[in-house]
């Protein structure tokens, strides 16, 4: 069965002073009709993630009320993850949102965090970070990472330097921090494959790397060598509540992974991937790492 491990699904953009909490703030949301269509594409969950981006950009992906609401009253099919910025606007610990991470991490509300450096002008490794992937470590949930992937103008992507050294720094710091790192890191996934070879509890997803066929190709060609694609999860990174668009999304990457991925390989001369291989990256390997 196949698992959406990265959407933002039913969590639109909103401004941080007009956000929704639960699914009764999402006016004509028809929640049987969506269920119906994935169980028609045998998609068994999602994967929501809350997105905060209020120091920069005063605005979220649906809120992590909403994400944790969606996970109580979706049971089973809908599972959360509670977005965080560990510093505030006035260049301080954001305090107020560690006491609610660590509330719906400790209830068990979200099943992992999500951390966005380049949205909010901050790097992986600040120190004000620290605290929230030590409470990751201690109740034992993953926390996803936006690291690159990031177009548009520059002001979009200020890490000055790029590379991935400060995500080197956590995972040095933090052996046992679970962590997927989305986009296969583009346009650095060559460095991040070096990474997981001596962190092996780092992960990545492939969401959006689609409409760059050969460049997935190549990024999946080179993780089957070091022997690491059970550890990359399939999504869609779908914002928003259209239940046509998103279920048309899921139809058009399910067909991509099952059927056109191998013949790009074959045809690049690259080794193909296994049935086995292909349904790990489409539910398997997010099922192990998120305990489902
Ligand atoms: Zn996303």
């Amino acid at each position: 069965m196949v698992i959406d491990a990265h959407s933002h699904l039913l969590q639109g953009r909103h401004p941080v002073s007009d956000l929704p909490h639960s699914l009764d703030d999402l006016d004509d949301l028809n929640i049987s009709e969506l269920l119906a269509g994935l169980d028609l594409l045998g998609v068994e969950a999602v994967v929501t993630l809350a997105q905060e981006m209020a120091r920069i950009r005063d605005q979220w992906l649906g809120s992590n009320s909403l994400a944790a609401d969606l996970q109580e009253r979706l049971e089973g099919r809908f599972f959360a993850i509670a977005g965080f910025e560990p510093v505030t606007r006035w260049d301080q610990f954001n305090a107020p949102r560690f006491e609610q991470v660590r509330e719906l991490v400790r209830s068990g509300r979200v099943r992992g965090l999500l951390i966005t450096p380049p949205y909010g002008h901050f790097q992986l490794n600040d120190r004000w970070a620290y605290p929230f992937y030590q409470l990751a470590v201690e109740y034992d949930v993953p926390v996803y990472v936006h690291q690159g992937a990031m177009f548009g103008p520059p002001e979009n992507a200020p890490q000055y330097g790029g590379g991935l050294w400060t995500l080197d720094q956590v995972v040095v710091d933090f052996p046992d921090l679970r962590l997927n790192i989305e986009h296969m890191a583009w346009p650095w996934t060559e460095e991040l494959l070096a990474i997981m070879a001596h962190g092996p509890n780092v992960h990545t997803d492939v969401t959006m790397l689609s409409m760059r066929p050969h460049l997935l190709a190549w990024h999946l060609t080179i993780a089957g060598d070091y022997g690491f694609l059970d550890r990359i999860f399939w999504g869609t990174d779908y914002v928003g509540r259209d239940n046509e668009e998103y279920l048309e999304t899921v139809r058009q990457e399910l067909d991509f992974y099952r059927n056109r991925l191998n013949p790009i390989l074959k045809g690049c001369g690259w080794p193909t991937l296994s049935t086995a291989q292909i349904e790990g990256l489409l539910g398997d390997n997010i099922r192990r790492f998120l305990n489902l």
